[in-house]
């Protein structure tokens, strides 16, 4: 399962909207097959390694991260490999949250007469699969907020000075969370302060880099049109979130640099409303959010209640400052009551700095099936129906 998690994670960031799975078929102690998921329309990680079994796979247990799929999406369902393979054990680390399984896949495979065992590495499983989960129940993506501060609660020094509160491993590691989300997002205040180019750069390893969709929070067509993530050499795509108060020329000469202009109604301040983004994104199958900021933009999320889980680097220094900045900007909570009570945070350390880890919500359905009842349904139009 470990090596079947490896092959999962191998793949994150590049499989949506389907959830990143990896397979592994194993016969007398050998390893026969492996895979992983292919991006959508291509095959699924269960397919991938029985079809590298091929016949060794008779008799051979399957260990796979998710549960097999039992419905028709853009693909046929792998239960359907699984038995024609004669697989007679299946170990899977966590059931599907996709309302169209969701234990469906189990039953089939148990009622064929396949031995099957599910929670093997089903915490980390769940960890990798929160995002689909979040999406494919709520047609949503998943909201990681992630930002840095200095140990008294600074993002940047009292002159706006911000470059780097947290140290070069940090840093990495940003990179890589960004190389699992589908999009990320900051508003036009950080373009206007840092001109950030929101590419993923891993450093020295193997793996080609993914660019998340970039999306810059722009209710009035502040951004400038000289700034980086604009410049259509840049690897990947920039979209600009704004509202009717952006200019048609502002618009069209955004549109003649690459950049996607998206319309959404706006809140009672103004400002694009969040839930019409997210809707927009949900449907545009972007299943993860990684949200860096600023203030103003954590300010929104937070204060809407629309964040998923928390990555915070805490550096070991301090600036002071009344007027230095805080992570989350407004409009904040009037009494202490009233707080967002973070629980089960953990923490770690990253070089220097620490590292705190929170969800803020479990985004796992409660039930699940025990009969086979596998919908004949896209999961996609399931997304689409449940809002
Ligand atoms: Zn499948």
């Amino acid at each position: 399962m470990a090596r079947a998690l490896a092959l999962a994670a191998s793949v994150a960031g590049r499989t949506r909207p389907n959830p990143p799975v990896g397979a592994v078929v194993v016969r007398d102690g050998v390893t026969v097959g492996e895979g992983a998921t292919m991006p959508a329309g291509g095959p699924h990680a269960e397919v991938t390694a029985l079809s590298e079994a091929g016949d060794a796979a008779r008799g051979g247990t399957l260990y796979t991260t998710l549960e097999p799929c039992c419905h028709h999406g853009r693909t046929p369902p792998c239960t359907d490999a699984v038995l024609r393979a004669g697989i007679t054990h299946v170990i899977v680390a966590t059931r599907d949250p996709n309302p169209l399984v969701d234990g469906g896949g189990v039953a089939r495979l148990r009622d064929a007469g396949v031995a099957v065992e599910v929670g093997d590495g089903e915490e980390q499983a769940r960890q990798l699969y929160a995002p689909f989960a979040h999406w494919v129940t709520s047609g949503r993506p998943f909201v990681t907020a992630k930002y840095a501060m200095t140990l008294d609660g600074r993002i940047a020094t009292r002159t706006g000075h911000s470059r780097w509160v947290s140290g070069p491993e940090a840093r990495r590691l940003a990179h890589r969370w960004r190389d699992t989300h589908d999009a990320i997002l900051v508003g036009v205040g950080t373009v206007i302060a840092d001109d950030p180019s929101l590419t993923t750069r891993l450093g020295n390893t193997e793996r080609e880099p993914h660019h998340p969709l970039r999306i810059v929070l722009d209710s009035g067509g502040r951004a400038p049109l000289g700034a980086r993530l604009f410049d259509p050499a840049l690897p990947g795509e920039t979209w600009v979130a704004t509202t009717d108060r952006m200019s048609t020329d502002h618009a069209a000469a955004l549109f003649e640099r690459g950049v996607t202009v998206l319309t959404l109604p706006e809140d009672p301040d103004g400002r694009v409303a969040l839930p019409a983004l997210l809707d927009a994104l949900g449907e545009r199958e972007r299943t993860s959010l990684l949200v860096e900021g600023g203030s103003a933009v954590l300010g929104a999320f937070f204060a809407a209640r629309l964040v998923q889980r928390l990555r915070v680097f805490i550096a070991p220094k301090i600036v002071g400052g009344a007027r230095a900045p805080g992570p989350i900007g407004d409009p904040g909570i009037a009494t202490m009551d009233g707080a967002i009570a973070i629980e089960g945070a953990g923490m770690d350390t990253v070089g220097a700095d620490w590292l705190i880890r929170a969800e803020l919500y479990d985004p796992w359905p409660p039930h699940e099936r025990t009969r086979d009842e596998c919908s004949p349904v896209s999961s996609k139009s399931w997304a689409a129906s449940a809002r």
